[in-house]
């Protein structure tokens, strides 16, 4: 059975890792690669209720995808709203790079 859980914190990491590692300065076509990614991980992730509204979460909420720290801090609203979803403390995206990129331990 699909463990939801792990699943979500596995792909929390890849998506907030993927952030920490995305250009200061992206060109246009990496923006566009990226912005087709979020549509298509929107449409495979393997929970199917998580994935239908995350895909209306980008509908909603164009990503930002102008600069590392406006997509790290998109991705941080956006997993923020799922934590508030489910009840769990939101985070503070001031510290977004902190966490995922310059590093502490969970
Ligand atoms: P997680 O929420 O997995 O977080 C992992 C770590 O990320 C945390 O320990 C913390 O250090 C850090 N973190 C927490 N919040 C933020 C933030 N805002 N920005 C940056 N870092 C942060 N589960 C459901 O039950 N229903 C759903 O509808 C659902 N939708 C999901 C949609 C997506 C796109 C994804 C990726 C996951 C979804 N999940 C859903 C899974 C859920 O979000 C959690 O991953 C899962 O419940 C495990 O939670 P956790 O408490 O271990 O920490």
């Amino acid at each position: 059975p699909l463990d939801v859980e792990a699943l979500g914190r596995s792909s929390w990491n890849l998506l907030h890792t993927i952030s920490a590692n995305y250009p200061d300065k992206p060109s246009n076509q990496q923006q566009s690669e990226m912005r087709q990614f979020l549509q298509l991980f929107s449409h495979i992730y393997p929970c199917s209720w998580c994935a239908s509204d995350f895909e209306k979460y980008l509908k909603d909420h164009s990503p930002k995808l102008g600069s590392r720290d406006e997509f790290g801090r998109w991705m941080c609203e956006a997993h923020n709203e799922v934590n508030s979803k489910l009840n769990k403390e939101t985070f503070d995206c001031n510290f977004w790079q902190k966490r995922w990129k310059d590093g502490w331990n969970d």
